[in-house]
């Protein structure tokens, strides 16, 4: 809590009004009279305990203001100020405000959103310590004569002093070592317990431990991002796989930090590896600090604070990093900008990728996108020159890009999923001791379960959709709604027993393999394989050693990894991206096909590609094998162009579920007629229509899309427009959602 002894003594703010930015879905602030007793001065950006509805919230304070529309009468005082001094700085207020503007989401739920949630919850900006227990001098001096018989005693001793920093609560009991024992030794004086917190001290770090020399391409790169340093400039880092990409990170992060600025990169899930943070630490010659979702709340607020601080030199997190505070903004970079994961999905909708573009701006630094599938919106950026466009068109080292084949398995009999031609390439691969990588996008054994007498196939009660096969446990999932059930002895609606898994997963390719390649030891990665903690790191371990000979996976395994030994890719299945109803579809596919295949070949031997087709002759495929992804994107913002989407049009996607079938209609029928006519022009309205995937956890699902060529009329209309949408009557039977730049249409 705020000491009020030390809080510089302000103006007497009794005539002013506080506008809080409260969690809470309306699009507005509320405006309260200072606490009775304010004694220091109140700035923007301080957290100030309201009363709200019935009962209490914590909001924001944004704007200490001189009048109000509501009778002062009525205003209700703060209860409390919780902070001396704003926790957020001016330039995550303002980017707090530009997004609610921009994506018409309350600035409230932003602003909650964007703090740790120990912050959120109004506690007080610590850092969160670990209490761990250590020796004392005495423990230290403590020899076998002291402890006599107490064999229990004499071994926590030792173990304690093999480390100094200390043990906690958990790694003691995992040495056998219990509470009462403990007590015994801080009872003699010879054991603490002490709270350790880690905390960073800003270090520009030692010369970066064996760089290698960049190439032309890199180079020049680098010296093109550090020409920026001090000023706003986007890049588009646009390196085919392996061309060092992270190499031009690492050089332009060390002359960053050099000129004592912090770095920010922001990655996605799955992409933030201990393999990555261990070349940043190696390179950079300090630790970076994290943020992501696996760290507890007090780790998640030491690291915020370490950043906010300026203490930490370089922050690597996901996506909601893109919200932390600095201290001396210096570089911002995003890896595989075109990751869909870098796009929210729920609640609040952003971009992260986007957002970090306009913090660049403000803050005047620099701001790399990098990848090496580019979306075509960052594409169409560079093309207009605001992105300047940095490409590094060949493998970095030694390695060469790798083959790629496509393998048309019409009228072929595949083995759980596996063409004749591909077991026959992945035994001559293995022979001469390269490693082999499957992927596929489909964990579980199969998509669905069939009755072979009457047609059933397994289908979840609660969405439109099949469940899926677990084998191992024996279940059927429906990785929709998350549900389970049994498999069935006989079909629920023949009664007969014939039930055959119709379709492969990673679970049956696994099968085939053990029985294909007896005695290779091979490594399954996917979210089931990898549920329990520490398991991702072990198995991506296993397979960067080469300790695994086949890695077969899903898309965990497919991004960003280095392999060294691969030097086969299969995909097994191309073919799900090309029909869809999605205009994202095959942007998206030609990504994941170019991602996976750049795990080939990735050091001295050349690597190949065989992608497993039921259409050989499509297009799509056909572009991407023989002319690679330039080109594909090249043909695809053509087209995308004729057809007035995205990046050539703006949208926004608003959305509507409810348990009753025909109420998603009704509000987006009413949205729609909501809309103020005058300000239509040049918009398009698609719908109300039933989303892809109507029936989802039991809720029916529909959706209204906007398409504007220009953004600043669908803006106009949007402002307008949703913060009337909650007083619609048919808008409380229903959840909503408004989605602006939506990544998919689901
Ligand atoms: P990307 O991020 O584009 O996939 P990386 O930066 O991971 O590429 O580089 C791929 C591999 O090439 C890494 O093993 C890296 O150490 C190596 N590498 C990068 N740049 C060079 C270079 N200039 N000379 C030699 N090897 C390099
Ligand atoms: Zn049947
Ligand atoms: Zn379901």
């Amino acid at each position: 809590m705020l000491d009020r002894q030390h809080a510089a003594q302000g103006p007497r703010m009794a005539e002013s009004v506080l506008r809080v930015a409260v969690p809470s879905p309306l699009h507005r602030l509320f405006d309260y009279l200072p606490p009775r007793n304010a004694g220091g001065a109140l700035a923007p950006g301080m957290r100030v305990q309201i009363p709200f509805g019935r009962g209490r919230s914590i909001g924001i304070l944004v704007e200490v203001a001189q009048s109000t529309d509501i009778d002062p009468a009525r205003l209700k005082p703060v209860q409390a100020v919780l902070d001396a001094a704003p926790i957020l700085p001016e330039d995550i207020l303002a980017m707090a405000r530009w997004a609610s503007d921009y994506y018409h989401h309350s600035l409230g739920e932003v602003l909650a959103g964007c703090l740790p949630v120990m912050l959120r919850r109004g506690q007080p900006l610590q850092p969160q310590g670990e209490t761990v227990w250590r020796l004392t001098a005495a423990g230290c001096a403590a020899g076998p004569a002291d402890f006599g018989r107490a064999v229990q005693q004499g071994r926590a001793l030792q173990l304690l002093a093999a480390y100094p920093d200390g043990l906690t609560r958990v790694e003691l009991t995992a040495a056998q070592i219990g509470a009462h024992i403990l007590r015994a030794l801080v009872g003699r004086g010879w054991v603490e317990a002490h709270l350790r917190t880690a905390a960073p001290r800003f270090s520009t770090g030692p010369d970066g431990a064996a760089a290698p020399r960049l190439n032309a391409a890199q180079a020049d790169a680098v010296a093109a991002i550090q020409a920026a340093q001090g000023r706003y400039q986007a890049f588009l880092l646009d390196g085919v796989t392996g061309s060092g990409k992270t190499e031009v990170y690492l050089r332009a992060i060390a002359a960053c930090v050099a000129q004592g600025k912090q770095a920010l990169v922001v990655v996605p899930e799955i992409g933030l590896t201990p393999q990555l943070v261990g070349r940043f630490e190696e390179r950079l010659g300090q630790t970076p600090v994290l943020l992501h979702s696996g760290l507890s709340e007090g780790e998640r607020l030491n690291a915020w604070l370490a950043a906010r601080a300026g203490d930490a030199a370089v922050i690597i997190g996901t996506r909601s990093a893109a919200w932390v505070p600095l201290a001396r903004p210096g570089l911002f970079i995003v890896d595989e900008e075109h990751d869909p994961s870098l796009k929210q999905q729920e609640g609040f909708r952003y971009s992260a990728r986007d957002l970090l573009v306009w913090r660049a701006h403000r803050d005047a630094a620099p701001i790399v996108l990098g990848s090496a599938t580019p979306a075509l919106e960052s594409l169409h950026n560079a093309r207009q020159g605001r992105y300047r466009h940095l490409s590094l068109p060949e493998r970095a080292g030694a390695a060469c890009a790798p083959r790629l084949r496509l393998l048309d398995i019409r009228n072929q009999t595949l083995d759980e999923g596996l063409a004749p031609a591909l077991l026959a390439e992945m035994r001559g691969h293995l022979e001469r001791d390269g490693q082999v990588l499957l992927f596929i996008n489909r964990r579980g054994f199969a998509p669905t379960l069939l009755c072979h007498a009457c047609g059933w196939v397994a289908e979840c009660r609660r969405c439109d959709a099949h469940l899926t096969l677990h084998q191992r446990r024996q279940q059927l999932r429906c990785h929709h709604c998350g549900g389970q059930q049994r498999i069935p002895l006989q079909c629920p609606q023949c009664g007969c027993a014939d039930l055959r898994p119709l379709g492969a997963g990673t679970e049956r390719v696994e099968q085939a393999l053990a029985r294909q390649f007896p005695g290779i030891s091979s490594v399954r990665i996917d979210r089931d394989s990898t549920r329990r903690k520490g398991r991702l790191e072990d198995l991506l371990a296993q397979a960067a050693s080469g300790a695994a000979r086949i890695l077969l996976g899903t898309q965990m395994l497919a991004k960003g990894h280095h392999f060294p030994g691969v030097t086969l890719v299969g995909i097994l299945e191309a073919d799900q991206g090309l029909f869809s109803a999605d205009f994202r579809a095959g942007e998206r596919l030609a990504q994941q096909v170019i991602q996976v295949a750049g795990r080939a070949g990735r050091a001295e031997r050349p690597g190949e590609v065989l992608i497993q087709t039921h259409h050989p002759q499509h297009p799509l495929l056909q572009q991407l094998v023989q002319a690679g992804y330039p080109a594909f994107a090249a043909a695809a913002l053509a087209e995308r162009e004729a057809a007035g989407l995205p990046p050539f049009s703006n949208l926004a996607l608003l959305r509507a579920e409810a348990t009753d079938a025909r109420a998603p209609d009704q509000f987006l029928s009413d949205a729609r007629d909501a809309v103020d006519a005058g300000l239509c022009a040049g918009l398009e309205f698609w719908g109300p229509v039933p989303s892809p995937m109507e029936r989802r956890a039991g809720r029916f699902r529909g959706q209204l899309l906007l398409v504007a060529r220009e953004r600043r009329r669908l803006h106009r209309l949007l402002a307008d427009w949703v913060p009337r949408l909650g007083a619609l009557k048919t808008a409380r039977k229903v959840r909503w959602s408004l989605d602006v730049d939506p990544i998919d249409l689901f």
